[in-house]
């Protein structure tokens, strides 16, 4: 059932850290629902565990002093989506966070987590690849702070190296402030459902001028990606039903969906184009911009 050798507890970062320096292969704990059900389906077996959901340093959200928001990797779903701080600066990740499983799920499963599975459906992903997210990734004799794009390199592998350890999630001020956004979940039930497609929008519109676009998207690809030619194109456009329509159309361009029994390739072009223009018209609303029939 749970084949694993030992199980280690840390209570601190720095001691985490030393026990990966002893030994690479130790497999981080946090929340536990993504590792515990592979071991339960004999995925991972005969693995040494260590533990970090104690670790109280890395569950904190907070703006540091020049604006940059820090999200600790160890911040529950359900934590994110009560926060004050993220309901202020970045109420689309709120919005994400409360589209993923069920309550039971979202006290226990950590946004790092969700991060260092590598699924292309995290629904956590495609907010923080609009946001511009950067990881700070620790080890005994290093520390790294990459952007979270080059951090997904294939379907569940990520750029953690031997002995690292996710410290923090961190948004730059100028990735958030004035931004507007929208996350749309397609799935095929509304509850504890992984994604069919996610998309994440942020836009920042001024006198009906589309100033800047991002648009992040799940299970559009084997990992999470951006719409750069989509985003180009949109910059100081008008916001009309055309620029919208072409936009969904462009957003199309960098994916590359594959059919599985959820969906099959042409249904999720087709979500990412309707959605994206769905996703872009809300963000747009909630901007103060008009309404776009
Ligand atoms: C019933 C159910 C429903 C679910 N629904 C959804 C859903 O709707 N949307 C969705 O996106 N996911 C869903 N999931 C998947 C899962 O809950 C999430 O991916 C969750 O965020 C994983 O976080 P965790 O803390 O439980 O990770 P864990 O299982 O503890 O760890 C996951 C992986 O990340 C590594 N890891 C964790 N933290 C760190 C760190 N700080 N540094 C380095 N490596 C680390 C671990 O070693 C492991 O490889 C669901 C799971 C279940 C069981």
């Amino acid at each position: 059932m749970y084949n694993f050798r030992n199980y280690y507890e840390a209570k601190t970062i720095d001691e985490a850290i030393f026990k990966l320096s002893e030994n690479p292969d130790l497999k981080i704990v946090a929340g536990g629902t993504d590792i515990l059900i592979k071991m339960h389906g004999g995925k991972l077996e005969k693995i040494d565990l260590l533990s970090i959901h104690n670790i109280a340093s890395l569950k904190n959200i907070k703006k540091l002093e020049d604006g940059t928001i820090n999200i600790g990797p160890l911040a529950t779903f359900s934590q994110i989506a009560n926060d004050p701080l993220i309901a202020k600066s970045i109420p689309v990740l709120a919005e994400a966070s409360l589209s993923m499983g069920g309550p039971q799920i979202r006290n226990v499963a950590t946004i790092g987590g969700n991060i260092c599975n590598g699924a292309t459906s995290a629904d956590s992903a495609s907010t923080l690849f609009a946001l511009n997210a950067k990881l700070k990734l620790k080890s005994l004799k290093d520390e790294r702070i990459i952007p979270i794009e080059e951090f997904y390199l294939g379907p569940g592998k990520v750029d953690l190296r031997p002995s690292e350890m996710l410290v923090a999630i961190l948004i730059d001020q100028k990735d958030y402030k004035g931004y507007s956004g929208k996350y749309i979940k397609f799935s095929m039930r509304n509850a504890m459902d992984i994604a069919t497609l996610g998309v994440s929008v942020l836009c920042k519109v001024k006198d009906n001028l589309m100033e800047d676009l991002r648009i992040g998207l799940g299970v559009a690809a084997p990992t999470p990606i951006r719409c750069h030619e989509a985003e180009e194109y949109a910059r100081n456009k008008e916001v009309t039903t055309e620029t919208i329509k072409e936009i969904g159309k462009l957003a199309v361009k960098p994916t590359k969906a594959r059919t599985s029994w959820r969906a099959s390739k042409e249904y999720r072009e087709h979500l990412v184009e309707e959605l994206t223009g769905r996703a872009l018209k809300s963000a747009i609303l909630r901007a103060g911009g008009v309404e776009i029939a």
